[in-house]
């Protein structure tokens, strides 16, 4: 018997003396999926909400659970995160591992569990279980196992939704500008050139930028690792290490899942051809690819977001699914805490008081900035050190500098840092047109019709 198997039965045993009250050892089809989150939503209602964002090529929903005390809107200084899975149909332990995550944050939260009550408290988490329903019904219709290795990957259109995000690496490549690129009329046409956006990756794009994220993670399988920007090489090259100006923090952000985690802690791979050191590998120097979701959050949008494979089978028996909840329940939750490190605040009017949304947050030594949200709230990740920091907001003299020293990341260990930004008395020159500030979609709707 080899060491895998002997894990396996080992963590079979952990789970069956676990005390969750919902079955782990069943996959869920979109009208199971559906009932679970309909029913977990009942069951919580004081702090979930159910929304679709839109819906698949044959019509299915697009479901996302939002987990909050305030779960229905924004609450001013509290992060937003995000889980998205199944975006290839065919893996599916993401998208299983997320259904039982549902129901263990209502379980837990109404018998008090301190770690899951304060997780929601302080922080809003979104869960998409599924973004390629579709892809799903089609693998899991194959008969026994194993499954055919592609099949149902793609959306109903045959479109690999991870190919299927405007290409924004091209240009942040060719630029040097990797912030808020979807917010350039010019560079949203040059990134969309070649490609059909399919409706789930259009209501996901859109998603993306609605909602001031901070951090997320996009559940694949097929291999064992965490996964940082960039995806794409800038030379072209199938495999060469194309590091983002957030290099240092992805590593950390990476680490922090593969390091919860037992399988990937010490993953070099499930291939001969992976390299992996510590279960991370940066996008690119694994295998380059353009479109992908991950790059467009952190091109597009203020959002930090790692790929993780979670198996090495992609649609692996049912019988083995609770040992992939016990290898990732707290790895889950120990990521989600990295949304509640580095620095954060908020951006006011120093005269009137009032927020100051879109303002540029600049860390001296990144060349890339987040912005502050509709209520002047901002959040950066950044890894321990000390930093120099300023804001710019049109309409406002450059704030001035303020020196800040980032801690080790432990849960709720966020720096708060707040910038009173005085008006310019230059005139203004034109405001920015909407034209450059537009949101994704209209942007995209224009240059397809
Ligand atoms: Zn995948």
């Amino acid at each position: 018997m080899n060491i895998w198997c002997l894990i396996v039965i080992s963590l079979l045993k952990a789970v069956e003396s676990s005390d969750t009250t919902f079955p782990l050892n069943r996959h869920h089809d979109y009208e199971e999926l559906t009932q679970v989150l309909r029913t977990t939503n009942a069951k919580c209602k004081d702090i979930t909400s159910l929304t679709s964002i839109g819906r698949s090529v044959e019509g299915r929903e697009l479901w996302v659970m939002v987990f909050s005390i305030n779960s229905t809107h924004h609450t001013p200084g509290v992060p937003e995160f995000k889980y998205v899975a199944n975006m290839h149909g065919n893996e599916v332990v993401g998208r299983e591992v997320l259904i039982d995550l549902v129901q263990y944050f209502c379980d837990e939260y109404h018998k008090g569990n301190k770690t899951i009550v304060d997780l929601i408290t302080n922080v809003r988490i979104h869960i998409m279980p599924s973004m390629n329903p579709d892809g799903y019904e089609k693998a899991a219709k194959l008969p026994g196992y194993p499954k055919d290795y592609v099949r149902g990957r793609k959306n109903a259109a045959n479109y690999d939704l991870n190919r299927n995000f405007p290409d924004f690496d091209k240009i942040a490549c060719r630029t040097g500008d990797s912030n808020r690129l979807a917010y350039n009329r010019a560079y949203v046409s040059e990134a969309v050139r070649g490609i059909k956006i399919q409706p789930e990756t259009e209501a996901v794009a859109e998603w993306i930028m609605s909602i001031p994220f901070v951090l997320s993670a996009n559940l694949h399988g097929g291999d064992v690792v965490a996964n940082y920007p960039f995806d794409e090489s800038c030379d072209g090259e199938l495999r060469h290490y194309q590091g983002c100006p957030d290099d240092a923090i992805f590593r950390q952000l990476s680490s922090a899942y593969s390091n919860g985690n037992s399988q990937m802690a010490g993953s070099t791979g499930c291939s001969q051809d992976d390299d992996f050191h510590d279960g991370t590998t940066n996008g690119a120097a694994w295998y380059s690819i353009g479109g992908g979701m991950q790059d467009f959050n952190y091109l597009a949008s203020n959002c930090f977001e790692i790929t993780i494979e979670m198996s090495c089978v992609k649609f692996p028996p049912a019988y083995s699914l609770p040992v992939f909840w016990q290898l990732n329940q707290n790895a889950m939750i120990d990521y989600i805490y990295q949304s509640t490190c580095g620095v954060k605040g908020f951006l006011y009017d120093a005269a009137s008081g009032a927020p100051v949304p879109d303002a540029a947050v600049i860390v001296e030594g990144i060349h890339h900035v987040v912005y502050s949200a509709a209520d002047g709230d901002y959040w950066r990740l950044l890894v321990a050190g000390n930093y120099a920091i300023r804001v710019q907001a049109q309409g406002y003299e450059l704030s001035e500098i303020k020196t800040v020293q980032i801690p080790e990341c432990r849960p709720y260990s966020a720096v708060e840092l707040n910038f009173n930004l005085k008006k310019t008395n230059r005139r203004e020159t034109a405001k920015e047109t909407d034209d450059t500030l537009q949101r994704l979609r209209s942007v995209l709707l224009s240059i397809q019709q």
